[in-house]
């Protein structure tokens, strides 16, 4: 063994040099295919007779993995052959320039799948298992989106409460919120109905952003070109960071602006008591109210860029966070704004505006944090 690990060793220095060589391939293939494709484009002659075969897929709408290989056959050729120019300037493994020659195959397939191609398939995925297909298929595509989140939304919002109303008040009796507190089966019926009256309209919004992606209006993608864990690292910051500014001032100014907080926010805020607040609040709101809170989602994928995916899932965490932060159990987990903070929000009406961390609140001046472990309970004695 001793002697295996001698040679390992020994030739570790040289293995090493292997990622740095085939790194300085890459550019040169790199290299080379830029100015090939370039000049495909800038040469006239060549581009009226062999690439726009391939830009005759030039719509959101007509692109699919497909089109990868939609070439004339002698673009396809001259696109390719930066790879055997490199061959003969690097010296390199026969099975590594077939691999990156297959790479290169999946490559091209892969940059032409589009958003449109995603989103189709969200639709298909949800309509087609709680539908007809009839009922929803002859629909217009925005429409379809539009029933997709509707449908979603509703399900999510059912089923995620309910669970969560018969963990903490009924199999959990008594551990997280004091029996004589549970909220009122009135007042739970009374949040629904206003999440349910909401709802068409909420759904509204990720409908348009999503329309606004596919026409490629927002920086959002759905390829992995350029991916960088680094960059994707910082962006998901910069897109949050962006949505807890934002959310904070739409927050507060729903409740400074009288006009606004009378017509819109106040909805919300009928559930002031302990006892009226469940996880079925998380939803209750007028209309425009939920949108405009969700809208910092929108604006973000306008400045930052970030995966269709990535967008999705930070959309759908916010719609599991609203409903979380109205049960009244208190994580307490420093930065998160937990429902501890946002039950004080609804009993003081002007503290703790913040949506998943406590620093908005903490920078402006607003944050109260509650007193003790079992807030729940301390809180109640309070507004006793
Ligand atoms: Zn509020
Ligand atoms: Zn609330």
């Amino acid at each position: 063994m001793i002697q295996q690990i001698r040679v390992a060793v020994k030739g570790m220095p040289l293995y090493a040099l292997f990622p740095t060589v085939s790194e300085y391939m890459i550019e040169r293939v790199e290299f080379s295919m830029y100015w090939f494709h370039k000049g495909l484009h800038d040469v006239k002659f060549l581009y009226k007779h062999l690439h726009a075969t391939h830009h005759v897929y030039n719509k959101q709408k007509t692109l699919s993995p497909f089109a990868g290989f939609a070439s004339h056959p002698l673009d396809g050729i001259l696109q390719a052959a930066p790879h055997v120019i490199a061959l003969f300037i690097v010296p390199f493994h026969l099975i590594t320039h077939m691999s990156l020659l297959f790479l290169g195959g999946l490559w091209t397939t892969c940059i032409h799948d589009c958003i449109h191609e995603q989103t189709t398939f969200y639709n298909q995925i949800v309509l087609s298992h709680l539908l007809p297909a009839n009922l929803w298929e002859p629909l217009p595509r925005f429409l379809q989106t539009w029933l997709r989140s509707y449908l979603a939304g509703n399900l999510f919002y059912f089923i995620s409460a309910f669970l969560w109303c018969f963990y903490i008040y009924y199999l959990k009796i008594n551990v997280y919120i004091p029996k004589d507190s549970i909220p009122t089966q009135k007042a739970m019926i009374m949040q629904m109905h206003v999440a349910m009256k909401a709802m068409p309209w909420y759904t509204l919004l990720p409908t348009v952003s999503e329309y606004m992606i596919e026409r490629g209006w927002t920086k959002c993608y759905s390829t992995l070109d350029q991916f960088n864990w680094f960059l994707c690292f910082v962006y998901i910051v910069l897109y949050l960071v962006i949505v807890e500014f934002s959310m904070y001032w739409v927050h507060k100014g729903l409740h400074d602006i009288k006009f606004l907080y009378k017509h819109l926010h106040a909805t919300h805020h009928m559930y002031n008591k302990q006892n009226t607040l469940s996880p079925f609040a998380g939803f209750a709101f007028h209309p425009l109210d939920g949108i405009l809170q969700a809208l910092p989602h929108v604006i973000a994928m306008f400045i930052v860029p970030v995966h269709l995916i990535t967008h999705l899932s930070l959309m759908f965490l916010e719609g599991i966070w609203t409903a979380s932060i109205h049960d009244r159990i208190h994580g307490n987990i420093w930065p998160i704004m937990g429902a501890g903070y946002h039950t004080i929000h609804h009993t003081t009406y002007k503290h703790n505006y913040g949506n998943y961390t406590i620093w908005m609140d903490w920078m402006f001046g607003t944050l109260e944090v509650p007193v003790a472990e079992d807030d729940g309970f301390d809180q109640k004695a309070k507004c006793d």
